[in-house]
């Protein structure tokens, strides 16, 4: 207990500090409210009218939607933590459809599978990508590991999954996929930062 505490003291501010954090996403207020705790005098700017950034919830004509982020994970202890301290354990929700998740194809809404069987019977990719799926550990080069990173060190996601699984499975399970978990676009995002992929190239 005594070494935690003066651990914590190294973090005190000898005289309160000034600090701008500017953002009022969650990544700045988080910021702030740490800050805040070990005594900094903190100001947050903000370009917008209103704090949130990419999280943010509209309430019209009885509905409310979330136009952002709308699933977190707890896999930090500082989230857990800081959901403890910020009083909001009562306010949060678990999905009560943590497993169904809809893409709409042809007009029509369709389940993305969750399990490889489930893939198979879906009728969310055409049987010629279901097939390249199932060969693509069979067809893939795997002699030269070094050889094949290197060429291709900065592809994008997009092209990372389309050269492995075809462009159909790019459009309708890994362009949902990105834009539902972080708003991005995976012809843009480099495949090298996304760390559980860095196995597979
Ligand atoms: C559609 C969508 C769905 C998403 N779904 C999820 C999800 O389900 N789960 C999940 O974990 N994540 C999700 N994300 C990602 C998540 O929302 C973001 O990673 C997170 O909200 C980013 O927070 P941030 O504070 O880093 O940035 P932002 O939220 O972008 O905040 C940055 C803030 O800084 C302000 N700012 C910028 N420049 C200036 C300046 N010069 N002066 C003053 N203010 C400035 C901006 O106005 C903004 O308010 C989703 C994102 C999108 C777009």
């Amino acid at each position: 207990m005594g070494s935690a505490a003066t651990k914590e003291d190294k973090n005190q501010p000898s005289s309160p500090g000034k600090v701008a954090v500017v953002g009022a996403g969650v990544s700045g207020l988080a910021a702030a409210y740490k800050l805040r705790s070990r005594g900094y005098n903190v100001t947050v700017f903000e370009a917008e009218g209103s704090a949130g950034g990419k999280l943010r919830s509209v309430s019209r004509d009885g509905l409310i939607w979330d136009e952002g982020a709308n699933t977190m994970t707890e896999s930090e202890v500082e989230v857990t933590a800081l959901l403890d301290e910020l009083g909001l354990r009562e306010k949060q929700q678990f999905p009560i459809s943590q497993n169904k998740r809809y893409i709409v194809r042809n007009g029509v809404p369709v389940m993305i599978p969750t399990n490889p069987l489930a893939l198979i019977t879906s009728n969310i990719l055409s049987t010629k990508s279901k097939i390249q799926i199932i060969l693509e550990p069979f067809l893939w080069k795997k002699n030269e590991p070094s050889k094949v990173c290197d060429a291709y060190a900065a592809e994008s996601v997009g092209q990372f999954f389309a050269r492995h699984f075809g462009e159909e499975v790019v459009n309708y399970l890994i362009d949902p996929m990105v834009a539902g978990t972080s708003g991005g676009d995976p012809e843009s995002l480099s495949v090298s930062n996304i760390s559980f992929l860095g196995t597979m190239q």
